[in-house]
């Protein structure tokens, strides 16, 4: 197969060392500041596609995150690389010291690319067990005198988010310690406390604080304390297996169901709508067989990262099939856009998807690919289309096949039946 141009330019932004600039075996632009970076993705052309830009941490200072989502908003398929000290690497998709070489940087910038969506999970985050419904803090005991592993079981089951202030109440009972704490670092605990490291194996879950311990009790129940932390995060991380989609890092069809009749029954309860859409990528298998596997799945990704640059909280991505997504919007917030309505602003922000993966940059596609992406989907709308589960999907699935049946890259929403 012909091979293709697979890497776009490289913006610098701030001051960097000049061996750096000049090693980079792809093209580089060096801007001053920030609005020049944001510049740099606005104006770029789809010849000449801007891979990622490189922040001089310097550039941050304060306002580090509305910066950095400024950038992310312009182009949300740019890498966006820290370079400095690294106290601000985790906003961003990757880091490098300021001496960094450009092999070093061209392996920051391949490891980036190939992360599950870390990043937008942390601007996402939800209580997954409140939307589970697992949460049901009735079902754990309160301000008891008595506490026992029973109640750090019940709330492991019933409450994970309250697991480790049931552990401190149940730590404090059975010792009579005047102060005991799980704390990320030393600096926060009293001058008076004795501090022990909460580690099971190779996993550190924190620090014990306790005022008023023996150094050997301190350590020995230390250690009985991070059993059950590693046990509490080993929970965690098999539901999130459950749920979610290792490749994209959204959430999986198991999800969208249970939250789908949770976020129904609210809706019900509120007399307020909820919208499903649910679309597949056009021709897709063309494009795995032209640029291959990976192509391909660096296309789900991007789908993924660029739904969740027009979505807003409240709002779920779910993979729910090889090249199909299900966006369920019931975002609880007051109207998207003022003076509209819930059906008629999910069709915006429906379209407005739609647009942007008709513009979408996906690098390994190389220029000739830009913007011939395109998807077809179909919407459904409690209470109009119906009230019952499974009828809303399978409206908005047959609404997906009209789309595709009239000739791909369109949304349906039913106006027309
Ligand atoms: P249509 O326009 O009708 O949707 O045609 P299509 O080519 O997109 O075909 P269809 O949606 O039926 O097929 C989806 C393809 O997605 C089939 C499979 O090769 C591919 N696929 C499924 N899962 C993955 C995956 O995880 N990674 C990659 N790269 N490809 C996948
Ligand atoms: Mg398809």
């Amino acid at each position: 197969m012909e091979t293709r141009a697979t890497r776009g330019s490289i913006v610098f932004a701030g001051s960097f060392n000049e061996e750096l600039i000049s090693t980079m075996n792809q093209p580089v632009r060096c801007v001053h500041s920030l609005f020049d970076a944001i510049g740099e993705l606005a104006t770029c052309n789809t010849s000449d596609l801007v891979e990622a830009v490189i922040v001089d941490d310097e550039l941050l200072l304060d306002t580090c995150t509305e910066h950095l989502d400024a950038l992310r908003r312009v182009d949300p398929t740019a890498i966006i690389i820290v370079a400095g000290s690294g106290s601000r690497a985790d906003q961003a998709d990757g880091s490098i010291t300021k001496d960094s070489t450009a092999e070093r940087l061209s392996a920051a910038i391949v490891s980036a690319k190939s992360k599950p969506t870390e990043h937008d999970d942390a601007i996402y985050e939800i209580d997954l067990d409140e939307v589970l419904g697992i949460s049901d803090g009735a079902k754990i005991v309160k301000d008891s005198s008595h506490l026992g592993v029973i109640d750090l079981v019940r709330a492991l089951i019933h409450a994970p988010a309250s697991f480790k202030d049931v552990l401190v109440d149940l730590l404090k009972q059975q010792t009579g310690w005047t102060f005991c704490a799980i704390i990320d670092d030393r600096s926060s605990a009293p001058e008076s406390s004795l501090v022990a490291s909460l580690r099971y194996g190779h996993e550190e879950h924190g620090l014990l604080a306790a005022t008023g311990a023996t150094k050997s009790e301190l350590t020995r129940l230390s250690r009985w304390a991070a059993c059950w932390l590693d046990l509490a995060h080993r929970q965690r991380k098999l539901k999130l297996l459950a749920y979610k989609d290792d490749l994209s890092g959204a959430w999986n069809r198991r999800f969208l169901r249970t939250c789908f009749a949770r976020e129904l029954q609210i809706a019900r309860d509120a007399r307020r709508p909820l919208t499903i859409m649910i679309f597949d990528i056009d021709d897709f298998k063309h494009y795995n067989d032209c640029w291959g596997h990976d192509a391909g799945d660096d296309i789900i990704r991007e789908i993924v990262r660029l739904l969740r640059t027009i979505i807003r909280r409240g709002d779920h991505v779910c993979r729910i099939g090889g090249d199909e997504f299900a966006v369920l919007f019931c975002d609880p917030e007051p109207p998207r856009e003022p003076g509209s309505n819930h059906p008629t602003t999910v069709e915006i922000l429906a379209k407005r998807f739609q647009e942007q993966v008709a513009k979408a940059r996906f690098p390994k596609l190389g220029d000739e690919a830009t913007g011939v992406l395109s998807i077809s989907g179909g919407l459904a709308t409690f209470p109009w289309d119906s009230s019952d589960l499974d009828e809303l999907l399978k409206k908005a699935d047959q609404r997906l096949l009209q789309s595709k049946r009239d000739g791909k890259n369109s949304i349906n929403i039913g106006r027309n039946e």
